[in-house]
């Protein structure tokens, strides 16, 4: 990227600064962490001219249109904050002019704060916040209050330069999606699972999505519902793929074979065994979904259990403890709520008896199991997945 950048491109550059957050607590995968990061930056920003430098508290990112790579920098987990600064040599009058140029007029106090990264800095940062406060103070009618500015005027003395800003953009913060491996989320078209999706991307989990689809019960629109709430999560990802499996052969045996009111706990069962199956096999070490705990009443705790008895791979439940209200505001935080709330069917909700069982007994759910041949279902199940993957592609054909 460097390289293509001419040196008359590259002063006229605007340049934004990028604090790491909680990255910096985790003081031996430290540069594993910030690598990942510069890494999904890069893939996000492929069809930008940017430079990156980096260091081990912050990156900066030198670019064409800085507000515009700000606002994509607001979906990469891993920033704290997002910063939009100004570089100038050390010279104090140089900073002078340039503060004088972004501080906004319309407001009325201010003060200074000095970091003083380079310690050969021949005056202390107090000092430095003093005398540039007291320039400002010459120069304009802005008024100093230490407690309760207006602005803050914020300035970074490095020894190649020196840094000024007055506004700080609040970034996602998390991990960097990727220095966790690989999860598989059960992404339905529902309001709760793209909300758990989020939540494990936050923690730098890789993320990849398994859809249960049931053709003809469930129809094309249903499945374009979820890959569209697919294409809204990988804009905090960039990694995202969709996993959809055939489920119509094993729903319809589980309808001819099985009580009704052990419908849904039995089909759930399955529903874990494919994804544990499947995970295995694209190396996600752990499932996600999102049940939340007593919604339905295979959300139940006696539910959970009997169902959750099939895998022993680890199942994050991110929304399990929240409200529905809770996870809708998070949803329409995330931009996926609009989409959710679309009506088309689930292969959840189709054969739904009157009352599912909400206590079911184990043994009984692995006698009616027992009634028919689905290890074999689920073998042919597995073997025919489809993986959507090239997501931008596949999108605009589809959506
Ligand atoms: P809602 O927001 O309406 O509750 P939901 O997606 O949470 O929708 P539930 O019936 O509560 O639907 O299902 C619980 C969880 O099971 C989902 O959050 C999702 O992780 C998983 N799930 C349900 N249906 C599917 C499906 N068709 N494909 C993949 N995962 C599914
Ligand atoms: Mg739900």
């Amino acid at each position: 990227m460097c390289s293509i950048i001419d040196k008359e491109t590259r002063d006229s550059m605007e340049l934004i600064l990028i604090k790491y957050g909680e990255l910096t607590t985790k003081k031996d995968n430290r540069q594993f962490f910030i690598n990942t990061l510069e890494k999904n930056i890069k893939m996000l920003l492929k069809d930008e001219k940017i430079i990156i430098t980096k260091d081990r508290v912050r990156m900066y990112i030198e670019c064409e249109d800085a507000k515009k790579i700000a606002k994509k920098l607001k979906k990469v987990f891993g920033i704290f904050r997002i910063v939009i600064c100004y570089k100038v040599n050390n010279n104090i009058e140089d900073v002078l002019k340039k503060s004088l140029e972004i501080m906004d007029k319309s407001k009325k106090t201010f003060k200074v704060e000095t970091n003083r990264a380079d310690k050969s800095f021949p005056i202390s940062s107090m000092e430095y916040s003093r005398r540039l406060g007291s320039l400002i103070l010459k120069n304009t009618n802005f008024k100093v209050d230490v407690h309760n500015p207006d602005i803050t005027l914020n300035v970074e003395i490095r020894n190649n330069g020196t840094y000024i800003y007055t506004d700080l953009i609040k970034g996602l913060g998390g991990y960097p999606v990727g220095i966790q491996g690989k999860g598989l989320l059960m992404l339905s078209g529902g309001i709760d699972s793209p909300v758990a999706g989020y939540l494990t991307l936050k923690r730098g989990v890789n993320v990849e999505c398994l859809y249960f689809e049931s053709p003809p019960h469930t129809s094309e629109e249903a499945k374009t519902k979820v890959l569209k709430l697919a294409k809204i999560l990988n804009e905090y990802s960039g990694h995202l793929k969709v996993h959809v499996v055939p489920f119509t052969k094993m729903q319809e045996a589980i309808y001819k074979n099985c009580p009704d009111i052990y419908m849904i706990t039995i089909m759930r069962r399955m529903m874990y065994r494919i994804a544990h199956i499947y995970a295995e096999k694209i190396g996600a070490k752990i499932l996600i979904n999102g049940e939340s705990i007593g919604q339905v009443a295979s959300q139940t705790l006696s539910s959970m259990s009997v169902i959750n008895n099939v895998t022993n791979m680890p199942v994050i439940r991110p929304v399990a403890c929240l409200d529905k209200l809770e996870i809708i505001d998070i949803a329409k935080q995330i931009g996926t709520y609009e989409t959710s709330i679309l009506p088309y069917e689930d292969c959840c909700t189709i054969f739904v008896p009157k009352h599912p069982v909400i206590n079911p007994n184990l043994e009984k759910a692995i006698n009616y199991e027992n009634n028919f041949d689905y290890k074999t279902i689920l073998e042919d199940t597995i073997n025919n997945i489809e993986v959507i993957t090239n997501f931008e592609e596949k999108f605009n054909d589809l959506l």
